[in-house]
């Protein structure tokens, strides 16, 4: 069986990396080689859009809006056929037959709130890569539930004969299984805790003769997943040190002790999270503005483009900056600052993340690392 993922819009490039190690890393061969039953096929998104952000105070919305109830006109998000025109377009630019599964890792919301859904035909599917911090403690790494939710579309795409047969076949009542519902999105910490497939959904996968290598296989992998966001054991991973370094050659952040890891920022999140690391005691979120000059100077750079007016647009628009007035109170850094630290978040190890990300404290944003493990190669 073959799948395509798919990297949509307003999706983290590390992010993405993460998700195809995961898929591609689930199943432990011991030594022994193994051909996959499961074979993916990653289509990445070259657009670098993901400098578009998120409101500043991002209101989260625990809970969907079930099919079968109306959606208001302007209503945050955007309709579910907007996905699947993308996925449809997506099949015909890269000749994806029209019995292989698609998934679209997509970074922009939808209008009822699901984490993901399918068109009619099962083989369109969209899976919602951002706010995962609504559900699961920031240590979590997105990558995991994201994964998760690929592999249990890929077991509903073969499951169901079509996309009301499986909604139907939805557990409004959460019985850790797959196939919950969940019509409180925080419920899905459940399910991927269980990793189960209840009695009823076994049925229905006998029935339609679901392939039995490739269940076990996914089952093998959603096993894997799920160890992954168990606290206990993100508990008892041994913490250590781990040295951050920018190298202003290729105007890149390394990690030395992960074989020279570039970080993937975009020029943005470059200038902000340099910005931060020169400034160990933090900046209020209200002050930064008048350091702009600096996160000017700093985006300059990471662009390599000297003096261009649209560049520093992109600041004050991040700062609430317009026209010389003063801060008018809502700025965008916090987008910002959510981009970089999903970023961290797939490098950096649980036990430690705390260290590398921007967090907010009595109204100042600061990184907490300790700066001797901050490598500074700027060449002045
Ligand atoms: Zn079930």
């Amino acid at each position: 069986m073959r799948v395509t993922i798919a990297q949509g819009r307003l999706v983290n490039d590390q992010v993405f990396e993460g998700i195809k190690n995961v898929l591609q890393g689930t199943i432990i061969t011991k030594g022994k080689r193994i051909k996959p039953v499961l074979t993916f096929n990653f289509i990445e998104n070259d657009e670098h859009n993901f400098e578009e952000l998120i409101d500043e105070e991002l209101d989260y919305i625990l809970k969907k809006k079930r099919l079968e109830e109306e959606v208001e006109i302007n209503s945050n998000g955007k309709p579910f056929d907007h996905f699947f025109d993308s996925i449809r377009l997506l099949r015909s630019i890269n000749n994806i037959s029209n019995d292989n599964l698609i998934v679209l890792v997509t970074g922009e919301r939808n209008n009822r709130n699901f984490l993901g859904f399918t068109d009619d035909t099962l083989l369109n599917t969209f899976i919602y890569a951002n706010e995962w911090n609504r559900i699961y403690s920031t240590r979590i790494n997105s990558i995991y539930p994201i994964s998760f939710e690929i592999f249990s579309w890929i077991i509903r795409s073969k499951m169901f004969k079509s996309v009301t047969d499986l909604y139907e076949s939805s557990h409004t009542n959460n019985q850790g299984c797959i196939m919950d519902f969940c019509e409180h999105i925080k419920d899905h910490k459940f399910k991927s805790r269980t990793a189960d497939i209840c009695e009823t959904c076994n049925v229905i996968l006998e029935r339609n003769l679901f392939p039995e290598d490739i269940k076990q296989y996914i089952l093998k992998s959603l096993d894997t997943i799920r160890q992954q966001m168990l606290n206990r054991d993100i508990e008892n991973r041994e913490a250590k040190s781990i040295e951050l370094k920018y190298v202003h050659g290729v105007l890149e952040f390394v990690v030395p002790s992960f074989n020279d890891l570039v970080i993937k920022f975009s020029p943005q999140a470059k200038a902000v999270f340099h910005f931060f690391l020169q400034n160990p005691d933090g900046v209020s979120y209200k002050r930064v503005i008048d350091f702009r000059q600096d996160l000017y100077r700093l985006y300059r750079r990471f662009t390599n483009r000297e003096g261009d007016q649209i560049e520093i647009e992109i600041i004050n628009r991040m700062l609430g900056f317009d026209q010389g007035e003063i801060y008018n109170g809502k700025n965008n850094l916090s987008g910002a600052i959510n981009l970089i630290n999903e970023t961290l978040k797939v490098i950096f190890n649980p036990h430690i993340i705390d260290n590398y990300l921007l967090k907010k404290s009595k109204e100042r944003y600061s990184i907490s690392l300790n700066r001797n493990l901050f490598i500074d190669r700027t060449i002045v």
